[in-house]
């Protein structure tokens, strides 16, 4: 299987503190690994520096055999990452799903007229259980923490993406909020291929749906 992320030597120091220290780690694409370990052991870093939205103090990371800048149009539509208390625009949830789907158009990156948009929000929207009839209009604060959750998901789906991170998307949600999120999580897999990294604790989900699992404690791997 082709390797979509390879880190070599990497270290991430936050005011002179190692938060994170990885000889080496390689994940396969189209596989799906979980990321475990006490409170502060570095996931949330680690995901962020496969999101490429930092880069590490030290090292170096090769995102499909090449080395990527933060934020390089590649990664910006390739990888995205979903964390525990999503980031949604003050507007309704059809534009929250629509923003990056708009943004790769204006990028030349896929051709969406409005209606392919649509169709394209529609689909993602049922990826979560989200009724569009009910749900498109609906204003950023007219949502529960887990229909947020979901609109922040059906918002990285639309895009199909090749790497989808997920930074504890269940942890703060509501029991059915969180069954659709990681069935959601499995059908973008099935569907696209995607490769997908999930911090979580909830361990038996990660049983059942991780190829590989790595567990981290204070910034290394220890599994
Ligand atoms: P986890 O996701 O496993 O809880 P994090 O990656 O969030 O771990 O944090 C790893 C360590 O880095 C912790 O000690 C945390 O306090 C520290 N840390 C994380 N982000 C920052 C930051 N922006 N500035 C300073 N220290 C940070």
């Amino acid at each position: 299987m082709a390797t979509i992320f390879e880190l070599k030597n990497i270290q991430h120091i936050y005011n002179n503190r190692k938060a994170l220290d990885i000889k080496y780690l390689s994940i396969s694409k189209g596989t799906i690994t979980g990321l475990t370990g006490p409170n502060g052991s570095g996931k949330s870093t680690l995901l962020k520096l496969l999101a490429f939205t930092m880069r590490p103090t030290k090292g170096t990371i090769l995102f499909n055999g090449k080395i990527e800048a933060p934020f390089s149009k590649c990664v910006r539509f390739g990888v995205t990452l979903l964390t525990q208390e999503p980031y949604l625009l003050k507007r309704t949830v059809y534009e929250n799903i629509s923003y990056g789907l708009r943004i790769r158009h204006k990028h030349g990156i896929s051709g969406n007229s409005d209606k392919q948009i649509k169709m394209k929000i529609r689909i993602a929207m049922s990826h979560v259980g989200l009724d569009f009839n009910i749900f498109s209009d609906r204003k950023w604060d007219e949502l529960s923490g887990g229909e947020a959750q979901r609109v922040a998901m059906a918002a990285r789906l639309a895009l199909k993406p090749e790497v989808l991170l997920l930074d504890e998307p269940t942890a703060s949600v509501d029991m059915e909020s969180a069954h659709k999120i990681r069935d959601a999580a499995k059908k973008a897999r099935v569907q696209w291929g995607t490769t997908i990294v999930i911090a979580s604790h909830d361990i038996n989900w990660l049983d059942e749906v991780c190829d590989n699992h790595i567990h981290l404690v204070e910034g290394s791997i220890v599994s």
